[in-house]
Parts: structure tokens; sequence; C-alpha cells
């Protein structure tokens, strides 16, 4: 069966634009996996103790795979691509890829290793406006209200600045 995700994408490490489409490429060679939609390219203000601002994102793709498959196909990405993950690297540190599974149908997951709807979304404007691009009017799963309602009542009060369409 197929299912329809969300995953949200980051980068501000190196060349970001270059990292952003390989992912994609990645993403678009998983099996039975397809992106339906992608949202335009955003550059926001880092949280914690990075420095550099990243480019963000968000596609919209069907697969069969499961979750837990997407999550583990998405870390083989990161790592493929190069994404340090060593005792030193914190949480939020700088990266090559981040790829984060935002909402999963209409399912909502709590387990260790993967919690979804993603649990900082909907404090995120970085996630947020290009998820609001591409859907809208889809619910949350958790908290009943669209994606254009949990931007309209954020408070968030990181930089997020629109790109124009990269060629
Ligand atoms: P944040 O989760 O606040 O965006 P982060 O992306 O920097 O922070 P990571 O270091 O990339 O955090 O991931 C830490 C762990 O989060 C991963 O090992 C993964 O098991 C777990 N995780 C839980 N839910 C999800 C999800 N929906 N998508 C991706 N990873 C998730
Ligand atoms: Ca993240
Ligand atoms: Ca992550």
């Amino acid at each position: 069966m197929y299912h329809r995700a969300f995953i949200g994408i980051g980068s501000n490490l190196g060349n970001r634009l270059k990292h952003y489409r390989k992912a994609l490429e990645h993403i678009a060679g998983l099996p039975h996996t397809r992106i339906v939609k992608q949202s335009s390219l955003y550059e926001s203000e880092p949280l914690g103790e990075a420095k550099n601002w990243y480019l963000n994102g968000v596609i919209e793709i069907e697969t069969n795979l499961n979750p837990e498959q997407l999550l583990r196909q998405l870390q083989k990405i990161e790592l493929e691509m190069g994404r340090k993950r060593t005792p030193e690297t914190k949480r939020w540190s700088s990266r090559k890829i981040d790829l984060d599974i935002l909402l999963f149908d209409n399912q909502a997951i709590d387990s260790r290793h993967l919690k979804v709807p993603h649990p900082e979304m909907h404090n995120r404007r970085f996630v947020l406006l290009p998820l609001a691009e591409l859907a809208p009017h889809l619910t949350h799963p958790r908290f009943g209200v669209t994606i254009a309602e949990l931007l309209a009542g954020l408070k968030d009060s990181k930089r997020v600045v629109l790109l124009p369409p990269q060629h």
C-alpha cells in the first residue's frame, strides 16, 4: 500500500544547495518511492550553537516503505552523504544534510527511535512555511488543526527567508 509522507530537509555546511539536491536524488532513488512535490527553498537562522544559516525545504513523497524503513533509509542517505555522527556531535550541530520525517499518512508514532509527527514541527517556522506551501489544509494528527492554522498561531522568532527559484 502506498503512503504519503512529508520530509523536512536541511543543510548548513559546505555547498548547501548541492547537498540538498543530492539528497533529493537519493530519496527519488529509494525503492517504491517517488517525490510528488517540492517546496521552495528557504534560508533559516540556526538553532543551538551552530553558526551557519540553513538551507531548508520540505518534500512530499509517495512510498510503500513503512515509517521505520523510511527512517532507516533516510539515515543511510545522511551517512552516505558524509554526515558525521560521533559522540561529540551534538543535537542541532552543523551538518551537510538532515532528513526528518515530519508526517506519515495521518499516523501518530511514538517509539524510541521514531516520533511522528515530528515532535518539534509545530514550533518551527522553517518547517511550517515550506510545508504550508504543499499542504496548508492537512490536519496535524495530534493537534487536529491544519498546517496553515499552526503557522498562523506560531511564535518562533528565528528568521526564515524565502529564496528565489534556483536554476
Ligand atoms: P530535531 O529532531 O530537533 O530536528 P536533529 O534533527 O538535529 O534534531 P538528529 O540528531 O538528526 O536530531 O536525530 C536524532 C534522532 O531522532 C535520530 O537518531 C532518530 O532516531 C530520532 N527521530 C525521532 N523521530 C524522528 C523523525 N520523525 N524523523 C527523523 N528522526 C527522528
Ligand atoms: Ca532536524
Ligand atoms: Ca534529524
